[in-house]
């Protein structure tokens, strides 16, 4: 990107060239996640098929507590993709009702259990539960989630261990389209456990040039700038426009936001024809759509973008697939034969 020195005052500030608002004379590639996303699944789903002709079929307790309807449709999703690649899967419900001594019960319990490989607590837990302490009970060696402070740690620290899901995907979309990562300057905006920390800490472990943003970031469109891979994990609709993001770079939108209302659907996507049409009348329809971080115009500025839905969310649940045959293998390794990956 060109950038030019505007005279204000005695200071030098750095603001985009005229040149960078001109229309890419390429749009962005679209990074197709759920293609990706199929992609590992098959690659589980046979590696599963080895494991169990060893006798060690990979097995995944999900914990669900109570009945929060956005949680029940992610555990379902879990459990449909686990019986799909051939992972034994458990469901377990206690009530909304369970103390945080109870829940603990249960985590010792799955603990304990031979056949259970990953454990995942559905999150978030009732407000009277003690999260951080059913998190911590999880045995790292069964935390696919990744949250527990000893896989944050083998992480930070470049040891083998299990790497949140989400940004792991983040880190297979970019490898598997062939996104140059090492020396480029990486910028992940949101510094989140789950998802900014972890991907910055990911970029930095493939030798990325790694800057993390949050809310209190100065002139956070100029550091953006920066960018040859922008992460964008906020949770604001379309906060990324096209002054945020270098020509060229790739754009990685890991944002899930709801939008419902009319004239703010208006703002995001009248104008920017690719896939609005189909957008709309699925809008029309359902009250509501569901887009990213990143502003629909960035497909004019950007060298490749993952478009929501269907661009980080599919890895999401790839990854954790990916996790509990990586639990099944470190931990009952002399029992699995030796297979390719992790
Ligand atoms: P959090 O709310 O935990 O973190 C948001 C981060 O964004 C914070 O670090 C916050 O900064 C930063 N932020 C908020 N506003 C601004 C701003 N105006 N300028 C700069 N930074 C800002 O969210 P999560 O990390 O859990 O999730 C982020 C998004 O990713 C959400 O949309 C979520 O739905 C989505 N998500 C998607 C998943 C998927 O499978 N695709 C999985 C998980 C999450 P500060 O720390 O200073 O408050």
């Amino acid at each position: 990107m060109k950038f030019r020195f505007a005279a204000h005052s005695q200071c030098k500030i750095l603001e985009p060239d005229p040149e960078s608002r001109k229309p890419n004379p390429m749009p962005a590639t679209i990074l197709d996640g759920t293609r990706i996303a199929q992609d590992i699944r098959n690659e589980i789903a046979a590696e599963v098929k080895t494991m169990a002709a060893a006798g060690v079929r990979p097995g995944l307790a999900v914990v669900l507590v109570g009945h929060n309807p956005a949680s029940e449709i992610y555990v379902r999703g879990k459990v449909k993709a686990s019986e799909e690649v051939g992972i034994y899967s458990e469901k377990l419900t206690p009530p909304e009702s369970s103390t945080t001594a109870e829940l603990l019960a249960v985590i010792e319990d799955l603990n304990r259990r031979d056949d259970i490989d990953g454990i995942l607590v559905q999150l978030p837990l009732p407000a009277h539960v003690d999260a951080k302490k059913i998190l911590m009970a999880v045995d790292p060696v069964k935390d696919v989630d990744g949250f527990h402070p000893v896989n944050v740690g083998f992480l930070s620290t470049q040891r083998p261990g299990l790497v949140p899901c989400t940004p792991a995907g983040v880190l297979e979309i970019l490898k598997r389209s062939n996104i140059p990562i090492v020396g480029r300057e990486a910028v992940v905006v949101g510094r989140s456990d789950i998802v900014g920390k972890p991907a910055a800490m990911l970029l930095l472990n493939a030798n990325a040039t790694v800057t993390v943003c949050h809310s209190k970031t100065h002139d956070l469109p100029v550091v953006c700038r920066r960018a040859d891979i922008l992460v964008a994990a906020i949770g604001r609709a379309g906060m990324i426009t096209r002054d945020f993001v270098k020509p060229g770079a790739t754009v990685i939108d890991v944002g899930m936001n709801t939008v419902t209302n009319a004239a703010e659907f208006q703002r995001f996507f009248s104008g920017n024809p690719a896939g609005s049409a189909k957008r709309e009348e699925n809008f029309r329809k359902k009250g509501s759509t569901l887009m990213g971080d990143v502003h629909p115009e960035v497909a004019d500025v950007a060298g490749a973008l993952t478009p929501v839905p269907g661009g980080v969310g599919p890895l999401t649940i790839a990854m954790l697939m990916f996790n509990t045959v990586k639990a099944a293998k470190m931990r009952r390794g002399t029992r699995v034969p030796e297979l390719s990956r992790a």
